[in-house]
């Protein structure tokens, strides 16, 4: 599923963020950035100990949540990788939803600094942070369309999904937020 917008492209695909070959893939990395399951372990995994490395000698701190960082991408396809800090849920009266909406927007911005032309992200904090896809989809793609109509880059957007109900909720999510939109033109493309 696609949204084109002025000068980029918003998509939603089911696959694996590893595989991407794309300029930059979103890890959705801890506070520590000390690696973890789920997409952590999975990029670590693929892109070998270059990018842990890296981490530690450049961010040793580790990075607070609703913020991000950038990396090379070790053995993987893309050229960096960011590793973007998604909120915990703890129930939705935190500030869980500015946090998840600041985690993309300054992953965007990474991208956008750092010339990427495409950048994908998997579903930050629906996995080991519990936070309800529903409205985790809700808050990703109005982050990413606002970015994207304020400042027209990066050129595409890719929304990873591991699974066929996260998929859903984003595609759900895409439909509603763009549904009484102007100059917007969802369509299933696969
Ligand atoms: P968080 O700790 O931010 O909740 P997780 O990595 O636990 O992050 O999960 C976030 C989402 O990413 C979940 O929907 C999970 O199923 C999905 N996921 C896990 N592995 C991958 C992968 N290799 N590519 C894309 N998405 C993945």
């Amino acid at each position: 599923m696609q949204l084109r917008l002025e000068g980029s492209v918003l998509e939603l695909v089911q696959g694996d963020i590893t595989l991407q070959q794309v300029d930059a893939i979103v890890n959705a990395a801890n506070r520590w950035l000390a690696g973890g399951g789920g997409v952590d372990g999975a990029i670590h995994r693929r892109g070998g100990p270059a990018i842990m490395k890296e981490t530690r000698r450049r961010y040793p701190e580790g990075c607070p949540t609703g913020r991000a960082v950038i990396t090379g991408a070790g053995d993987l396809p893309s050229r960096f990788v960011i590793h973007a800090v998604g909120p915990v849920w703890k129930g939705g009266s935190k500030g869980e939803a500015a946090l998840l909406a600041s985690a993309y927007r300054c992953s965007l911005e990474a991208a956008v600094t750092h010339e990427c032309r495409g950048i994908a992200f998997p579903s930050l904090s629906t996995g080991a942070y519990r936070y309800p896809v529903i409205k985790a989809a809700r808050t990703a793609v109005s982050a990413v369309i606002e970015f994207l109509e304020e400042r027209r880059a990066p050129e595409l957007v890719r929304f990873v999904l591991f699974d066929e109900a996260t998929w859903r909720a984003y595609a759900a999510a895409l439909t509603s937020v763009t549904g009484s939109g102007k100059n917007r033109d969802p369509y299933p493309s696969g």
